[in-house]
This record gives C-alpha cells, structure tokens and sequence, in this order.
C-alpha cells in the first residue's frame, strides 16, 4: 500500500478559467507534495487530463491549459516515499471511460470492505491503491445509475480510514471528509464560483475568499445550483495535531487557528517548559522559524539565522533511502559561522522522526564552532507510525520508539535535548484536545486502524523518562 500525504484543491464557476486556477492552487500547496501533480478538466460532457512527476512548474506549460477547457477542475500533488510509486498512481485517479475523476488526501488502513465489494462485483482490483479502490466503488454506483452524491453517501462505509476527497463528474464537484475529518479540507468564494484547497493559503494565493472548512463527515457538493451540503455520517473533529507541527503552511488558518501563531505558542511554551542558559536561539528553517521567534522572545535569548537553506531542494523524506537521506542534509543546510562560533546555542527543529536531520545538524554546528549545542523539538516525540496520510516511516525506525530522551541526546551528540510535551503542544493550538488525533505522540489512533492495528507495538510505558 502507498502511504501518502498530498494536497487538493478543485474550482467550478462559470467564467473561470479553471485548470489555470487549480494550477496556481496546487503551486501554493507545493509544501504537500512535491513527487507528482495532475489537473482533470470537465468541459461540454468531457474529461480532460494533464498529469505528470515533479514539481508544480515542471509539470505544466502555458500550452497545456489550452488541452484542459471548462470551468470546473480538480488537482492533486502526490507525495510518497513508496519506491514503486510512479506516473501510474499520480493523481487525480481516473480511467479510460472518463466519466469521473478523483483526488484523495489521506490513507485508508484497511481496504478489506472495498475489496470484498469490488471482487464481489467482479471489478478487477490487482494493483490498484486506496484512492483507486474508492474510485472504484463510487463508479461502479455511478453505472448503476445513481447520482454522484448517491454513489459517495453508499461508497462511503466502506471507505475505512482517513480522507479528504475530490471527485469530479461532467458537471460538479463533491468535497467529502472521513467522520473524523484528520486531513484539512477548506472551501472559498470566488465571484460566484466556489473553490476547495487542502488549505487556506491556496485559497488567498488565487484571492479566494475562505467560507469555512468542509466538516467531518460532510459532503458539500458544487454544481450549476450552487453550493449543497449533506451530512454523510455524525462527525467528531479529529485534526492531525501534526498539520500544526510541520506539515501546513505557515500563513494556513486550521480550526480558525493561524498555524504561523500556534508554532510561535510553541516556542514560547518550550522556554517556559525549558529555563536554560543559552546565547543565541537558531531555526531549522522554514516550519521552525515562528517556534524560535516564540521561544527568543519568552527566554530573553537573541533569535539569530545560523542555518541557511538552499530553497530550491525539496524536503529531504522525497529521498528514497538512507543513505541518500544522511548526504542530502547538507545539501540543504549550510552553518553560518559567525553566528554560532564560540556560543552556546539552542537549535529548534519542529520534529524528530528518525533522527537523522538533527543529528548531522548538532554536528554542523559543532565543526562550525558552537562552544554548547542544546536541541528542542516543538512537539513530542514520535513513537507511533502513522496511517493517516502523513509519511512517517515504519515504527522501528522512529528513533523515539526504541530510545529514551537521554539515549536519542548521546545518538545526536547535543549537551540537552528537550522535546514540548503533549499538554503544551496543545494549549498552543488554543483548542481543546478532544479536537485532535495525536496518534503519533500518543498512540491513541481515532479511526479503525483495521488489520494494521496488529502492526503498532505499545512503546509508551516502555520508555523510561519519556
Ligand atoms: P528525521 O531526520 O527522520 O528525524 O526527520 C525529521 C525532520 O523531517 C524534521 O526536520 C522535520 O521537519 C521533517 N519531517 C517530519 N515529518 C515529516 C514528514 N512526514 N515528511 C517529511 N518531512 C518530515
């Protein structure tokens, strides 16, 4: 199974150039995905479709938009660290038939409903991923003759997991989002025609105006009508608290929250939870720049840029293995000496996941002259995989899973290590718990894992001073 962590975004509205807008969309929310991208154009009873691997604009010329009429479209940027993924999984999902398309941010951990039904049917389902088998079904009930809205509100049990969905017909576009509504999903205005993006900041790249998210649950449906909403199941807010760690953009609005304003709360809340002696304060830049804002402010300590970063390489995860991984931090991250020779610094990262980044990071600073490196993470640390859409890989290679704080500070080489602890991370959001999945701090998984259940080892207790 490909695990994916992506992006959306669909426009319909009369007058719109819509492929050009989906295009502008998808470019803001390049931070999702960065493997592969595609756009689905509907004009006059008719799909048309552009897809290809790479980033934004590399993918589309100026000439590709003449061969992706209408005024209605949707978009989706893969990414996936599976090394078998290819142009043949890049989304949106769609078929030779052409009566439908589809664009998935998410995961499903357990596919057997889908599969049972599909074979039932005799579908061939050999090869296909979770997005194709959701397809799948929701085409089948299309044939049958059931409207679009019909065919996703009877697919929809059957889908368990994490989603939030795109499809496309001919004529309208459905936005539906899993009860718990772990991946973000925002609707906008645009003159009268309407817009959905994983997030806000493609909504103000294209001057949309933000409405309000699609809710857990909820399929709102666009056609030549308007905008129809139907409650598919009783939802519960569920937000992946790591969408404010690292994954969203930092001018995104989550939950009504600025994602930019709950990084720098973290920060703050780290010195609070962490009085150290230190002379300069120093960014992983981009996610952590806010938190090292925060947390220069509360402490008193100077807030410098030690690192600097070379913006035209992508996230490092988009390398496939290892040792690929250990080269490419230095590709990516330069020390500035003159601010780290001689101090005492604390370096803040937003995660720590395999260790990798930080540990060749503690030991850049070090060659570059740092009398004292001292590392804080804004969010605690990751112990459990996760099947929700976010790539974090298997549990055995989360270095927290198998190491106590003290053994991840000697593996990295820093004087401290200091991670925010899971009440702080969500006092910063402003919101209450009960309004996040925290499963990969916690363990604690809000959607039917399924058969991968069997996976995830219980590491909580096991670790002494976490
Ligand atoms: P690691 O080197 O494995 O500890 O990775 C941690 C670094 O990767 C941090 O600097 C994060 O900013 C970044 N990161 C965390 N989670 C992800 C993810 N799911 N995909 C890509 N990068 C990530």
């Amino acid at each position: 199974m490909l695990r994916e962590k992506c992006a959306v975004f669909g426009v319909y509205g009369q007058g719109l150039s819509a492929s050009r807008l989906a295009y502008f969309g998808l470019f803001a929310l390049q931070h999702r995905g960065q493997e592969s991208s595609g756009i689905v154009s509907a004009d006059k009873g008719k799909l048309y479709i552009h897809k290809g691997m790479g980033l934004v604009p590399q993918i589309y010329q100026e000439s590709d938009f003449k061969k992706l009429p209408g005024i209605l479209a949707i978009g989706h940027n893969r990414y996936s660290t599976s090394l078998g993924s290819g142009l043949e999984h890049c989304q949106p999902v769609t078929d030779e038939e052409g009566i439908l398309a589809l664009a998935h941010n998410g995961n499903l951990p357990s596919v057997r409903k889908l599969r049972r039904f599909l074979l039932d049917k005799n579908i061939p389902i050999v090869g296909l991923n979770d997005s194709e088998l959701m397809f799948q079904a929701i085409k089948y009930y299309l044939k049958s003759g059931s409207t679009l809205e019909e065919a996703i509100a009877v697919s929809y049990p059957m889908f368990t997991g994490v989603f939030s969905l795109l499809v496309m017909t001919k004529d309208k576009i459905a936005a539906v989002r899993d009860g718990c509504g772990v991946r973000p999903l925002a609707i906008g205005s645009m003159g009268k025609g309407f817009v959905f993006a994983s997030e806000t900041c493609a909504l103000d790249a294209i001057g949309a105006l933000f409405l309000r998210e699609v809710k857990p649950g909820e399929m709102v449906v666009v056609d030549k009508k308007g905008l129809q909403s139907y409650q598919i199941v009783k939802g519960e807010q569920k937000l992946d608290i790591f969408e404010f760690v690292y994954f969203a953009r930092l001018d995104s609005q989550l939950l009504g929250q600025s994602v930019y304003k709950v990084r720098q709360r973290s920060g703050e809340l780290l010195a609070t939870e962490n009085p150290i002696e230190a002379d300069v304060v120093i960014p992983v830049p981009e996610s952590s720049i806010p938190v090292a804002i925060g947390f220069a402010s509360k402490s008193g300590i100077p807030f410098e840029y030690g690192l600097s970063k070379n913006r035209y390489i992508g996230r490092t995860f988009i390398l496939p293995d290892q040792n690929m991984r250990d080269r490419s931090v230095g590709l990516k991250l330069s020390p500035i000496p003159e601010v780290i020779k001689g101090k005492r610094v604390i370096i803040i990262d937003d995660s720590m996941v395999r260790g990798t980044t930080i540990k060749r990071i503690v030991k850049m600073i070090k060659n570059a002259g740092a009398e004292e490196v001292h590392v804080m993470i804004s969010c605690p640390p990751v112990r459990f995989p996760d099947f929700y859409g976010i790539d974090t890989p298997h549990q055995s290679e989360l270095i927290a899973a198998h190491k106590s704080v003290e053994q991840i500070k000697e593996f990295i080489g820093a004087d401290s290590l200091h991670f925010l602890s899971v009440d702080n991370l969500i006092k910063a959001t402003g919101l209450p718990k009960e309004n996040f999945c925290t499963s990969c701090f916690t363990g604690e998984y809000p959607v039917n894992l399924g058969e991968k259940a069997k996976t995830i080892t219980d590491v909580t207790m096991g670790v002494a001073d976490l």
